[in-house]
């Protein structure tokens, strides 16, 4: 009797685990659906998004290999890829400020400021399309809340009030750059920090910031990586101040969500989807800063006319393959004008990043901090300069 009772018991265990895994792995296909589902709804806008992270991995390593090439004493015989400077707000900032004053555009930095007037126009066209479309922070803020609602199940957003004061900070943020920038600075003060070595280098700065991270900035994006896990979006919506510049320009975009009441259920999906946590419902058209064009309400609202995205109060919807060919046309045109014009590329030469490099690497400082860069490395880049200077004689 007792050795068909431990059988029985040991099936039931046995077959009661083969449940349980089965369980977890139904539950993972699951997610791994859900996971899938989201972003294959939003094909047009996924495919930008990979397209453009393509394209920023793509000159992140360029650039990285034109830097570390110099590092060698060795001259790279490409270019330095200029859409290196969309990561140059700062640069960009006060060449508008120069271009304002003086119509001319810098030549240290012309691609920065052409890139930032592309993206304010897309907010004057498409809200703040391109955070959704386009920004490879906006593509991994995205992934990051699709890992929130894995982790806790369903979206968790901060109370009303927090939201609304932890909003402000990026408002602020931006403010204090468009006020020192456009208000503090005078136009001489404006000249001398487009000269300046900072700004001149600020590209070489910025990727020795990634390169050679710091401890404590390693910490900082940790942190920042955590908190958009546990809070959506949480760089996007509360610190961004590229995102508050969008926000405010979108108040005068051409394209908006138009919402008609007469063909909504009042089921609240819309809501419960949009990533800005907009109000939809109560809304005839969204005006709201935080809409990022992403389409998501229109996506999974179940009335087909309830929602829709157009241009003119009245006009036909606009679907996500119009807004990709929108926004790619915004940014060829925006780059090929300024080809034409000769303010795509800098006019800082290899000769003045080897130079600057080689002040910034010595294999022994005065005040005794080490050099990054071997001895012989350093001659063959003093050559390599010499060769330069002689040829630029000629
Ligand atoms: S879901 Fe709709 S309302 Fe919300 S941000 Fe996206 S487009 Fe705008
Ligand atoms: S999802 Fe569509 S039907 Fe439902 S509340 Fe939103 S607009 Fe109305």
């Amino acid at each position: 009797m007792n050795l068909i009772y431990i059988k029985f018991y040991l099936n039931r265990k046995r077959y009661s685990s083969k449940n349980s895994k089965n369980a977890v792995r139904i539950n993972m296909s699951k997610k791994i659906k859900t996971f899938i589902n989201q972003y294959t709804s939003n094909l047009p806008r996924l495919m930008l998004q990979i397209v453009f992270l393509i394209i920023v991995v793509v000159i992140g390593f360029t650039f990285s290999s034109f830097v570390n090439l110099l590092e060698t004493g060795t001259i790279p015989d490409f270019e330095r890829p200029p859409g290196v400077e969309a990561f140059l707000p700062l640069s960009a900032l006060v060449s508008l400020k120069y271009l304002l004053f003086t119509g001319t555009i810098n030549s240290i930095h012309p691609s920065a400021l052409v890139l930032f007037l592309i993206i304010c126009l897309t907010a004057l066209v498409v809200k703040k399309g391109f955070c959704s479309w386009i920004c490879p922070i906006g593509f991994l803020s995205e992934m990051m809340t699709t890992l929130h609602v894995m982790i806790f199940k369903k979206k968790i957003n901060l109370p009303a009030q927090v939201d609304l004061l932890l909003r402000s900070i990026k408002y602020l943020l931006a403010g204090f750059f468009l006020w020192n920038i456009f208000f503090k600075m005078p136009v001489t003060s404006i000249e001398r920090f487009i000269q300046s070595p900072y700004n001149r280098f600020a590209d070489v700065k910025m990727l020795k910031f990634f390169t050679d991270i710091s401890t404590t900035s390693m910490i900082v994006i940790g942190i920042l990586l955590i908190l958009s896990i546990v809070i959506p979006y949480f760089w996007c919506r509360y610190l961004c101040p590229y995102g508050a510049v969008l926000s405010i320009l979108s108040f005068l975009s051409l394209g908006t969500i138009k919402h008609d009441a007469s063909f909504c259920t009042d089921c609240g999906v819309c809501e419960k989807k949009c990533p800005g946590l907009i109000k939809i419902r109560q809304n005839k058209s969204i005006n709201s800063s935080e809409c990022s064009a992403c389409m998501t309400c229109i996506k999974n609202c179940p009335e087909k006319e309830a929602l829709k995205f157009s241009f003119f109060p009245g006009k036909r919807a606009v679907g996500q393959p119009v807004i990709a060919i929108i926004l790619v046309f915004l940014f060829f045109m925006g780059i090929s004008l300024a080809k034409l014009s000769d303010n795509w590329h800098n006019k800082i030469t290899k000769s003045d990043y080897l130079q600057y490099i080689r002040q910034n690497s010595m294999p022994a400082m005065p005040w005794g901090l080490k050099g990054k860069i071997a001895p012989e490395k350093m001659e063959r880049m003093m050559q390599k300069m010499i060769e330069l200077q002689e040829q630029s004689k000629q």
